[in-house]
């Protein structure tokens, strides 16, 4: 948001709507002031920030600041190869640091956390390859007692379905990022996700658990290809 009275407005807004954590995006001259407005207004809800890698180990005083507002983490402060500055910076602030670009397979999670990068990991299974992928992080997460979070990319309703079903696993003890199927699409390819008391049904069909509409992939389909079996 463009200004701090629109960013209230915009967080009521979703608020209302039945979410039960709220994100802020921050970066060098968006920070302080957004989370301690947020915060004034709307009391003890869970809030945490993303800065998408836009500090560096200079602005740790800065990001020290955030300690005093109670914040769930930090989400990947520090570009995202450096994950030993991450844990340097572990040490200069209290709120947790989270990991999202940094995380790139289960290795990498479980280098960043052997170092004391991050104490939360954000898992976005199409980032790191893909569901399996995704999954073994959850398991080297749970082994080490890091809590996840399921974090999204714009999918539509059949990555949304097996985000869901990820986000369902037993290490997913934070809230997602997996929103309803109108916080990005007016009209979705699958029957909508729709919020109900802040969380999403878990799909119980078969694979993906949805199937796309064919009325609504017909009226976005651009072209077709089709592929036989050899
Ligand atoms: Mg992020």
């Amino acid at each position: 948001m463009d200004s701090i009275p629109a960013l209230l407005d915009v967080v009521d807004e979703y608020l209302s709507e039945g979410y039960v954590r709220i994100k802020l995006k921050i970066e060098p001259g968006w920070d302080v002031a957004p989370v301690q407005a947020v915060r004034e207004r709307f009391g003890d809800i869970a809030l945490q920030v993303d800065a998408n890698t836009a500090y560096t180990l200079n602005d740790s005083k800065q990001l020290a600041k955030l300690d005093d507002f109670d914040l769930l983490l930090i989400e990947q402060p520090l570009e995202e190869e450096d994950v030993r500055a991450h844990a340097v910076l572990a040490e200069r602030v209290n709120t947790p640091i989270c990991l999202d670009e940094s995380i790139t397979s289960a290795r990498s999670a479980a280098d960043a956390i052997a170092l004391g990068a991050c104490q939360i990991v954000n898992i976005k299974p199409g980032r790191v390859g893909g569901y399996l992928e995704a999954r073994r992080i959850h398991d080297v997460c749970v082994a080490y007692g890091i809590p996840v979070w399921c974090g999204g990319m714009l999918e539509t309703g059949l990555g949304r379905a097996a985000n869901v079903a990820l986000a369902a696993m037993p290490g997913f003890t934070l809230p997602g990022d997996v929103s309803a199927s109108d916080r990005f699409y007016s009209e979705d390819i699958t029957e909508p996700f729709v919020l109900r008391e802040g969380g999403l049904d878990v799909p119980t069909g078969h694979g993906l658990g949805v199937s796309p509409t064919p009325e609504r992939l017909d009226s976005f389909t651009f072209a077709t290809s089709e592929f036989f079996p050899a």
